[in-house]
């Protein structure tokens, strides 16, 4: 079994049996200390006490052998001397003295004698003196008397002398036994005293050596994880109790990561989102300070469509597969990340002069290129807007992001499916259209806006016709083309808002000639509104105008046929009654996949198939295709842009049934309508 694993090894794997086994081991050893201490201060005072009693004894003892030598001095000297009454006292005094002496040793509980009663040589003392003194008196003098006092002197002497040391030893060795008491409880003390010292010295040593340290590096991982160090690694722990906060721990800084790298990437793509990028962007910066760097933000051009035509699932794919493909362009050092719904921004250094729009216009290239979506092959552009920068200490490179932006935005306005660099002048223009959108939000209340009609000539019959074209005349700007305008509207958000003023006006109008027919000009985003064709019905109704007078025009950068909800909008409004025309043909890439996918009522050829007629034989068959090609699926067609009358022959040649441009008229303002159609006899019969 490992050293953790057995029972000491848990014990010091913990803090708490730790420290409480230590704070119960100094306590134990307080309470021995306590208790070695007062037994011992019990003996000390029983063998100082015994100590006391044998010195009272031995000084006894020594008073008695004291009085016993004055007996035997006085014996003497009353031998010799002839003062008798000294004697006689002096004899009396020590026999009193011995007397009291033996009294006390005896009260003492000192054994005195192992003798016999008979030969105690202090029984009968007075008995003694008195021989004595009868010796000195002269009376029975005898030699054997003498010798027979002296003897007893002599035994006494001899017993007192015995006394004495016993009574000496006892006391020495009672002094001995005490200070060997002191010595062992010195000792005990010492011992104990040191091992509780010794046992803190420890604890303290662990706590300082082992836990603290351990307490503080805990410390500082919560400090660094509090502070958003994700990467920290938390070491491992012996103590129980971190160990066990330090698994959590773990725990806790691995889903944060996690958490982080969510927060951080963008999960359709597993790109970095805009956060990352932010933050991404400057360290990148500061690693490589001196370089240019590049700054792109590129957008999928009609992305809605994409959604809105394979479904949303699709569109995440497809945002995944571009940001692949283009992450797939660019070295170890560039960023490029997904910072909006169909929006990539990158950043990447770039060395030579150049390098930076190559790489803009490569990545537009390689965009183009259809992408598998399952059973589809899908193709779409992206538009790109890019600016450079030199990568210094203190650079803001959100400046440099909203100069990208403004070149991205024009390369929307300029046609999408294309890279533009940044120029300063954008800023202006920006500024400007900016302006024009925040003006355009307020023209409706300032009555800035009016409509105005241009005519439509059938070339057949005399049908009357106009188209309604809308005007905005700006305080400081004057007249505001509508090509400008709308555009403005549909960034802004304005155009829904502006489709149904334009509708109202229009049909107002409408409603007072009625005997004409009425095209309307609609917005792509008019079409993908919802109730959008309620409205419309609505307000036909309102004004009892039968859907049959009125043309609706739809611009080919609808994509129609990519665009499932237009398509359907259109389905129904046809099937309502009114009818659909395509306006602007020929201008866009896409209009023959167009006359395919919806059953268009009038087609209404551009004026830049027109224009030409006349100089380029080329013109008239290109307009001569357009033309059979309407004819052929059942549509009208409209030439526009007849701004003079050599145009009319080859258009109505061509099988145009429709005529309307400036030669005939100039878009004419709504009281005029009436009075142009009653005067066009001229221009109606030059129709004809
Ligand atoms: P559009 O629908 O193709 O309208 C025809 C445009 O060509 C009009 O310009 C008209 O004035 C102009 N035009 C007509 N005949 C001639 C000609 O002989 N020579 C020349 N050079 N131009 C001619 P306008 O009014 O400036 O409108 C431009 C475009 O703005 C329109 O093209 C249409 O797409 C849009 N628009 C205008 N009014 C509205 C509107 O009420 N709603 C919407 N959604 N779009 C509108
Ligand atoms: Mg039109
Ligand atoms: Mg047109």
């Amino acid at each position: 079994m490992s050293d953790t694993n057995s029972g000491w090894g848990r014990f010091f794997a913990s803090l708490e049996t730790r420290l409480v086994g230590a704070l119960c081991l100094i306590a134990v050893l307080g309470v021995v200390l306590q208790v070695v201490t007062q037994r011992e201060a019990f003996g000390l005072r029983e063998q100082s006490n015994a100590l006391i009693r044998t010195s009272a004894i031995a000084e006894n003892a020594d008073q008695f052998a004291e009085a016993v030598g004055k007996l035997r001095m006085a014996t003497n000297r009353g031998l010799v001397a002839s003062n008798r009454t000294s004697t006689s006292d002096e004899l009396t005094d020590a026999a009193i003295a011995i007397d009291e002496k033996l009294g006390k040793l005896r009260g003492s509980g000192v054994a005195l004698y192992d003798l016999p009663e008979r030969a105690n040589p202090f029984a009968d003392l007075d008995r003694h003196v008195t021989a004595i003194l009868d010796v000195q008196a002269g009376g029975v003098a005898g030699k054997a008397l003498v010798e027979r006092i002296e003897k007893r002197n002599a035994k006494m002497a001899a017993f007192a002398e015995e006394i004495v040391a016993r009574a000496r030893a006892d006391r020495e060795a009672e002094q001995k036994r005490l200070i060997a008491s002191i010595a062992r409880w010195q000792m005990l003390v010492f011992v104990t005293g040191a091992v509780t010292i010794l046992v803190v010295l420890l604890v303290l040593f662990d706590i300082l050596r082992n836990i603290l340290p351990a307490i503080r590096r805990m410390h500082g991982h919560l400090q660094g994880l509090a502070e958003g160090d994700l990467d920290l690694e938390i070491g491992t722990f012996r103590l129980k109790e971190l160990k066990a906060l330090s698994g959590p721990l773990e725990t806790f800084r691995r889903n944060a990561k996690a958490v982080k790298n969510l927060a951080f990437s963008d999960a359709a793509t597993g790109l970095p989102n805009r956060r990352a990028f932010q933050e991404d962007v400057p360290r990148l910066l500061a690693s490589r300070l001196g370089t240019s760097f590049v700054f792109m933000l590129i957008d999928i051009d009609r992305f809605k469509h994409v959604n809105d035509d394979y479904g949303h699932a699709a569109g995440d794919e497809l945002v995944r597969l571009i940001g692949e493909r283009m992450r797939s362009m660019l070295g170890p050092d560039g960023i490029i990340a997904r910072v909006g719904g169909d929006e990539f921004a990158l950043c990447m250094p770039v060395s030579a002069d150049g390098e930076g729009s190559e790489l803009a216009s490569r990545l537009v290239d390689t965009v183009r290129a259809p992408f598998s979506l399952g059973e589809y092959a899908v193709a779409v552009t992206v538009s790109l807007g890019f600016a450079e920068t030199l990568g210094t200490e203190d650079l803001e490179f959100d400046d440099t992001l909203r100069n990208a932006d403004m070149a991205l935005y024009a390369s929307k306005k300029g046609g999408r499916n294309c890279a533009t660099a940044f120029a300063a002048s954008m800023a202006e223009e920006r500024a400007v259209d900016r302006a024009l959108e925040k003006d355009l939000e307020t023209a409706f209340e300032k009555q800035q806006l009016r409509m105005v009609y241009q005519p439509i000539h059938a070339v057949r019959d005399d049908t009357r016709e106009v188209e309604a074209l809308v005007r905005w005349k700006h305080p400081e700007l004057g007249e505001v083309p509508p090509s400008t305008f709308i555009p403005a509207a549909e960034r802004s958000g304005l155009m829904v808002r502006l489709g149904e003023w334009i509708i109202q006006r229009a049909l107002r109008d409408f409603a007072m000639w009625p005997d004409l027919h009425m095209s309307i000009n609609l917005s792509p985003l008019q079409l993908q509104h919802d109730g959008f064709s309620a409205f419309l019905l609505d307000c036909c109704k309102r004004h009892d105008i039968a859907p049959s007078r009125l043309f609706l025009e739809v611009t080919e950068s609808l994509s129609i046929e990519r665009n499932t909800r237009a398509l359907l909008t259109l389905n129904l409004l046809r099937h309502m009654g009114f009818r659909i025309a395509l306006d602007d043909f020929g201008t866009g890439y896409s209009s023959l996949s167009m006359v395919k996918s919806f059953k268009f009522d009038r087609m209404k050829l551009d004026r830049s198939l027109v224009m030409d007629l006349g100089q380029d034989p080329a013109s008239v068959a290109v307009l001569e295709a357009a033309v059979t090609m309407a004819r052929h699926v059942g549509a009208e067609v409209v030439a526009e842009g007849i701004s003079d009358a050599h145009l009319i022959g080859a258009t109505k040649s061509a099988g145009c049934t429709h005529l309307q441009g400036y030669y005939y008229s100039r878009p004419i303002e709504a009281d005029d309508v009436p009075g142009y159609f009653e005067s066009a006899g001229q221009k109606a019969v030059e129709v004809a």
